[in-house]
């Protein structure tokens, strides 16, 4: 989800000092040099960023449609998925995204409502549950699958968020204002929903245009071959699935 912001704040690369390090292969920890040992971690650091490719996909490509299944299962991999998508939702200004909104089927979302890797809290929710919903409230959203688009959407105004972190801690809380927002808006993304098929009547009528111009940009993109045809982006997800799910 984003917000719309004046400033033209950019985000950094938000990688953690840690790199996943197979016990298996060369390891930083194994050499003696103090300055190699610091060089080997930074290959060793951008090879693994190389080596997970996302990006944000936009509307409507198919799998922001699609209902994800479980996380069963957490390994380094996702971890390298989770950072770089912390990355991704840092460069685009964002205050959460969903696994769904880089071309992955799991049900997970990352959150920071302070937009900035040297600010606020980075939270991730694995299968989260959203219940108990209190009040209504309607504010404006956008969307780092709907750039530049933005809409009124009424939403309740408290609700309970019950989800795991990625030490598979139980994650229990009641929240409300922009976390409140933030969670719905996420968990709505892992169900297939976007925040377009909430918006009030008037908004919805106001973006019309603007969907068209997404549809338009996207079927152009995949007449060239940039994006792939809807059975071979099942393909991929199923193998997502049956990996994590
Ligand atoms: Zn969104």
């Amino acid at each position: 989800m984003r917000q719309r912001d004046g400033s033209t704040r950019r985000g950094r690369e938000s990688f953690s000092d840690e790199p996943y390090l197979n016990a298996n292969r060369i390891s930083p920890k194994k050499t003696p040099d103090p300055l190699m040992r610091s060089k080997l971690k930074r290959i060793m650091r951008d090879y693994q960023c190389w080596r997970i490719l996302l990006e944000i996909i936009t509307y409507p490509h198919p799998t922001l449609r699609h209902k994800s299944k479980p996380i069963k299962r957490v390994d380094a991999e996702l971890r390298e998925v989770v950072r770089e998508m912390f990355k991704l939702m840092y460069e685009a200004k964002g205050v959460g995204l969903a696994a769904n909104q880089v071309d992955l089927p799991i049900r997970l979302f990352v959150a920071n409502l302070e937009a900035d890797p040297d600010k606020g809290e980075e939270m991730v929710f694995i299968n989260p549950v959203v219940s108990m919903p209190k009040g209504t409230e309607e504010n404006e959203e956008g969307c780092l699958s709907l750039p530049g688009l933005y809409g009124n959407v009424v939403r309740p105004k408290k609700v309970r968020i019950n989800a795991y972190n990625m030490q598979g801690e139980e994650i229990n809380a009641d929240v409300e204002g922009l976390f409140s927002r933030v969670v719905q808006h996420e968990t709505d993304h892992l169900d297939g929903v976007l925040f377009i098929d909430r918006m009030t009547e008037s908004a919805k009528i106001e973006v019309e245009g603007e969907l068209d111009m997404f549809e338009t940009e996207f079927n152009s993109r995949r007449d060239t071959g940039g994006i792939p045809d809807n059975a071979a982006i099942a393909a991929r997800l199923s193998e997502w699935e049956a990996k994590y799910c």
